[in-house]
C-alpha cells in the first residue's frame, strides 16, 4: 500500500528517522513546511483509532493514529489544538485532512512528527523508516 504524503507536508525534513543524540533514537520523521497553517492529510486509506490530545510521556500530544491493516499503522503528532476533523471510528480516503501542523506538546517549534509502524500496547511498535514507505 502506498503512502502519500501533501507535497508540501515534506518540503523539509528536520529530523530524519534514526539515532539522535537528543533522545537516542527518534522513531518517526519531523517535517517543517515553514508554516503553521499546512493541512496534514491521511498517507493512505484506513480507519482512525486514536484523535485524540493524548498525554503518554513522549509528548505527542494533539495526535491522530490510522489503521490501514492489521500491521500498518500511521501517526501524526504534535498537531494544532482545536484542529483535528476526524474521530476514533471514522474511514478516511488517501488525502483526506485531518488537522492541521501544530506544535502541542514535547516540540521547540511547528512540525508534523509522522510515524509508520503496527500499533499495540503502549503505542507504535516495529516501527520504520517513513521515508522508506512514503511515495
Ligand atoms: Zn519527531
Amino acid at each position: 500500500m502506498p503512502l502519500k504524503l501533501e507535497a508540501n507536508q515534506k518540503a523539509t525534513v528536520t529530523s530524519p528517522f534514526g539515532p539522535r543524540s537528543l533522545d537516542g533514537f527518534h522513531y518517526g520523521t519531523d517535517f517543517v513546511t515553514g508554516s503553521d497553517a499546512t493541512r496534514i492529510i491521511a498517507a493512505a486509506d484506513g480507519e482512525v483509532i486514536i484523535s485524540d490530545n493524548t498525554t503518554d510521556t513522549l509528548g505527542y500530544a494533539e495526535m491522530v493514529v490510522i489503521k490501514h491493516s492489521d500491521t500498518l499503522y500511521t501517526s501524526y503528532a504534535h498537531m494544532k489544538a482545536g484542529t483535528r476533523t476526524v474521530k476514533v471510528g471514522d474511514r478516511v480516503k488517501q488525502g483526506d485532512e485531518l488537522g492541521t501542523i501544530g506544535m502541542t506538546g514535547m516540540v521547540t517549534g511547528v512540525h508534523l512528527h509522522f510515524e509508520v509502524g503496527r500499533w499495540g500496547v503502549g503505542g507504535m511498535q516495529d516501527r520504520v523508516d517513513p521515508m522508506t514507505v512514503i511515495k
